[in-house]
C-alpha cells in the first residue's frame, strides 16, 4: 500500500497557482506572501457611539457631578466632517468615524444622557480611550499572510481588509468520475431484474468535492470498451485527474482493465490491503492526466479513494499533510485480519476523555454500505496483525475532519 501511495504521489504534482478572486480562494493555498498595501486602521477613528472630547475638560466628573459641554456637531462612520473639538466643547462621534482634530479621547454614550445640544458626562475617560489609532493593528509594508497559508474565513477577512480583490492560489483540482458496469442505472430510474444504482459515482464524487475539488460526475458508461474509452477521452479536456469505478479485477467483463493496459500508461498492481486490492492507476492523454481505476465494489472504491485518491488531490492542491493524520485509540471489538494485507475496517469512533474507540460497524463485506454510512472512521490494522482483540490499542483514521 504505501508503495502504491509513494508511486502516486510521486506522479501528481501541485497544479499551478493563478489569481483568483477571493471568494474562489476560500479553501486553497495561497502562492503569494501578501503585503498590505495601507495601514489599518488607515485612520484614527472611534471605537464606540459616543462623544470626541478633550480629556482634560472632563478632569473630576462623575455621577454625582456631571459636566455638561456643548455638542457642536456629529460624525458618522463614512463621513468626513472638519469640524474641530476646541477646549469645552465635544463632537457626537459613532464607531468607525474619523476622529475630529482636537479630540483626544472618545466617551461611550452609556456614561451620558445622550444629549445632542448640550451633553451631561458623568465620567473623565483616560487620555485616548476608546481612540482606535492608524496603523495600530497592520502597518502598510506589512506581511499579512505567508504563502502556503490554507485561506479560510479569517484570512478572507484580512485579505478584504486590507483591498485585495484577487489573491494567488493554487486552483481546485478538477476531477471527472466515472462509473463502469451494465447492470448499473441512475438513482431515481426504475430498476430491472439484475441491475442495481450506481453509488460508486456519488460517492467518490462526494468524496472528492469534500477533499476540496471541483467535480464533474459523468456517471455510468455501461461496460462496452469502446464507448468507455471514447468517454474518456472526451472527459480529458476538463480533467486534472481522472477516476473510474469497476472493471478492474479478473473477471469476464472487466473492460477498464483490459482496454488500458493497451495503452502502456496505466498499471493495475495487486495491492496488499483489504479492501482495495485491485487497483489501477496511470496517466491518460497527451497532457498525462492522471487516471485512477478503482475497483466496483463500494466500500473498496470508497476505502481507495482514501487511501490513494484523496492525497493525490491534495498533493494537486499543495495542501500539507497529504495523507491522513492518523490517532491511536482503542478497539472496544476483537476481529481477525488477513495476514500479509493491511486492513481497514469501518468504525464508529468516538473521542472523550479516554482518548479514541472505536466499534466495528456492519460486516467486513466489501458491498456492505449501510454499516459505511454508519461509520466516521476506518482503523487501520498492520499487514502482520491477524487479530485485534476488545480493549487492544489500534491506528484510527477519522474520516470527518476534512482539513486534516
Ligand atoms: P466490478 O469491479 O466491476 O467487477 O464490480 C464489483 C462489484 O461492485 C459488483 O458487484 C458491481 O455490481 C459493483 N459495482 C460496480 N460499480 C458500481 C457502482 N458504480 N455502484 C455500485 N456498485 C457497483
Ligand atoms: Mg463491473
Amino acid at each position: 500500500m504505501d508503495e502504491h501511495l509513494e508511486v502516486v504521489l510521486g506522479r501528481v504534482q501541485a497544479l499551478p497557482a493563478f489569481e483568483q478572486p477571493l471568494m474562489e480562494a476560500v479553501g486553497l493555498v495561497l502562492c503569494e506572501d501578501v503585503v498590505s498595501g495601507l495601514s489599518l486602521p488607515g485612520f484614527d477613528n472611534s471605537a464606540m457611539d459616543g462623544y470626541a472630547v478633550q480629556t482634560a475638560d472632563l478632569a473630576g466628573a462623575s455621577q454625582d457631578n456631571p459636566i455638561t459641554l456643548p455638542v457642536v456637531g456629529e460624525i458618522a462612520a463614512g463621513r468626513v466632517e472638519h469640524i474641530v473639538v476646541t477646549p469645552g466643547t465635544c463632537v457626537r462621534i459613532m464607531t468607525g468615524a474619523p476622529m475630529p482634530r482636537g479630540a483626544d479621547s472618545v466617551v461611550p454614550v452609556e456614561w451620558t444622557d445622550g444629549g445632542t445640544v448640550n451633553v451631561r458626562i458623568a465620567q473623565q475617560p483616560a487620555l485616548a480611550a476608546s481612540v482606535r489609532r492608524a496603523g495600530e493593528d497592520v502597518q502598510a509594508g506589512e506581511k499579512v499572510l505567508d504563502r502556503d497559508t490554507v485561506l479560510g474565513p479569517r484570512q478572507i477577512a484580512v485579505l478584504a481588509a486590507v483591498g485585495r480583490a484577487r489573491v494567488k492560489a493554487r486552483p481546485r483540482p478538477r476531477v471527472v468520475v466515472v462509473s463502469t458496469g451494465a447492470e448499473l442505472r441512475e438513482p431515481g430510474t426504475k430498476l430491472g431484474e439484475g441491475q442495481i444504482y450506481d453509488s460508486n459515482s456519488y460517492t467518490l464524487a462526494a468524496a472528492a468535492r469534500a477533499a476540496g475539488a471541483v467535480v464533474y460526475r459523468v456517471g455510468i458508461v455501461g461496460d462496452d470498451p469502446k464507448r468507455i474509452m471514447d468517454t474518456l477521452s472526451d472527459q480529458l479536456v476538463r480533467a486534472d485527474l481522472v477516476i473510474t469505478t469497476g472493471g478492474v479485477s479478473m473477471g469476464a467483463y472487466d473492460v477498464v482493465k483490459e482496454e488500458l493496459s493497451k495503452l502502456g500508461t496505466v498499471d493495475f498492481p495487486q495491492v496488499a490491503m483489504q479492501p482495495g486490492k485491485p487497483q489501477g492507476f496511470g496517466v491518460l492523454g497527451e497532457d498525462e492526466v492522471p487516471i485512477f481505476t478503482l475497483p466496483g465494489n463500494p466500500v473498496s472504491a470508497y476505502v481507495s479513494f482514501e487511501v490513494f485518491v484523496r492525497p493525490a488531490l491534495r498533493k494537486l492542491m499543495g495542501q500539507m499533510p497529504y495523507r491522513r493524520r492518523p490517532v491511536h485509540g482503542v478497539s472496544l471489538d476483537g476481529f481477525s485480519s488477513p495476514a500479509g494485507k493491511r486492513q481497514f475496517v469501518r468504525a464508529a469512533a468516538t473521542s472523550g476523555d479516554e482518548g479514541w474507540m472505536a466499534s466495528t460497524v456492519g460486516g467486513h463485506g466489501s458491498h456492505l454500505l449501510g454499516g459505511l454510512s454508519r461509520s466516521n472512521a476506518l482503523i487501520v490494522v498492520p499487514e502482520d496483525v491477524t487479530s485485534v482483540r476488545a480493549g487492544d490499542q489500534v491506528e484510527l483514521w477519522p474520516l470527518d475532519e476534512e482539513t486534516g
